[in-house]
């Protein structure tokens, strides 16, 4: 069975045949940076891709949960890294106004967020290093006469800034030295969008930099008012949709390795390995799928950076699995484009906040203390 055909047998495949179509077609021009990546967001919110895991009376799909958003993220993976990383960034857009107890804000947004009108966008990468001790927050906000939030600062690295519009969702230190965390529209007064990032792979990304100069907020924008407390609520979701990324890309490298390797009795030897792989696959999406619905990495995140750390490790097997039974015609143009995309989609999946770096040196703290622990 291909790794694809288990999806689709299993009743899980989410994504229309149009947008598979249309996916399959384009994903080097989105990867390049030749399709305008103004298209990508509506063609993901048609297919009701934003959806999956929402509940029914916040605009939702009846019957679904975070598992089938993430099955829904790895599908898109399958296809297109670049357009699976921008339905990443809108779906946790998403998910956090739905954690958010700010629901004015929520009411307001939610309904264009999920119809693919209004772009989402997470910058949180920072407040995330900033919560294992890695960085330290990158905008300051402080209180004006009015009572305003005055905020300066930067952000470095943002997908989904898609020009047309969109709303960001950033960490700032806030006039008391809480991490908060807030939205900000692109439209608000000195808030400054680079030109588009140029990249090694995922160009039609809308990826940029954001200047923070100045802007004013008041409490309307506040999505929560402890980063500490919100985020390791959120950060399942957060990487668990991520994980889509690494699970998508791994299957579709693997299905390209078996086709390759069809009818050719001299690449048996991979036979082996890719099975073996293929089956690692499935039982990790299991797992995270498990975990991320039952709450457990809320209390146990090191369960979840292992899964994070091995789903990652095994895209980049499987595309040096499909490389190997390929051979040569990998390496050729046209024929390996889709090869070639893939092994640079590969590279992203290691440097992602939480990038592989820190997520090992987050499970050897741990293994310091329980070792201190033990030793005590
Ligand atoms: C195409 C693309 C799109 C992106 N989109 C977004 C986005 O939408 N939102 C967003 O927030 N970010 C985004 N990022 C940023 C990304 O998630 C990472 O934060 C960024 O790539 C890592 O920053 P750096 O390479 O500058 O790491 P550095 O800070 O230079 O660190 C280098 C490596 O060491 C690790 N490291 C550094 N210090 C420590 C330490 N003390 N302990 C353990 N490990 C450490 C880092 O995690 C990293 O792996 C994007 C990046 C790319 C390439």
């Amino acid at each position: 069975m291909t790794p694809q055909s288990a999806s689709v047998e299993a009743g899980r495949g989410l994504l229309p045949q149009d947008l598979r179509a249309w996916l399959e077609q384009h994903a080097d021009a989105l990867d390049d940076g030749s399709l305008d990546a103004a298209t990508v967001l509506p063609r993901l919110a048609a297919a009701g891709v934003f959806r999956q895991g929402v509940p029914e009376a916040r605009g939702g799909l009846p019957g679904t949960d975070i598992g089938d958003a993430i099955e829904a993220v790895s599908q898109v993976a399958e296809l297109s890294v670049a357009s699976a990383f921008v339905a990443w960034g809108q779906r946790v857009f998403i998910e956090y106004l739905l954690r958010s107890p700010n629901t004015a804000l929520a009411d307001a947004w939610l309904a264009p967020l999920l119809g693919g009108e209004q772009a989402g966008a997470t910058a949180l990468s920072n407040a995330m290093k900033f919560l294992s001790g890695i960085e330290s927050l990158q905008i300051g906000a402080r209180e004006a006469e009015d009572g305003q939030w005055v905020l300066d600062g930067r952000m470095p690295w943002v997908t989904n800034l898609r020009v047309q519009g969109f709303l960001v969702a950033a960490a700032v230190t806030a006039p008391d030295g809480t991490p908060a965390v807030v939205a900000l529209p692109h439209d608000i007064a000195g808030l400054v969008r680079s030109p588009d990032l140029s990249l090694l792979a995922l160009q039609s990304s809308n990826t940029a930099a954001l200047d923070v100069r100045g802007v004013r907020i008041g409490p309307e924008w506040l999505i929560h008012p402890d980063a500490r407390e919100y985020l390791p609520q959120a950060r399942p979701a957060f990487a668990g949709l991520q994980c889509g990324l690494s699970i998508g890309l791994a299957r579709r490298a693997l299905l390209a390795a078996a086709q390759a390797g069809q009818g050719q009795a001299s690449r048996g030897i991979l036979g082996a390995p890719l099975e073996a792989l293929r089956a690692q696959v499935g039982a990790l999406s299991d797992s995270l799928i498990e975990g991320v619905r039952n709450g457990r990495f809320v209390a146990e995140p090191w369960a979840l950076f292992e899964i994070r750390i091995a789903l990652a490790d095994a895209a980049n097997q499987a595309v040096q699995l499909e490389l190997q039974a390929s051979g040569g015609a990998a390496y050729l143009r046209p024929a390996g484009a889709g090869f070639a995309r893939r092994w640079r989609e590969a590279a992203f999946l290691p440097i992602v906040t939480p990038s592989l770096v820190q997520l090992k040196t987050e499970l050897a703290k741990r293994q310091a203390r329980l070792a201190a622990g033990a030793a005590a």
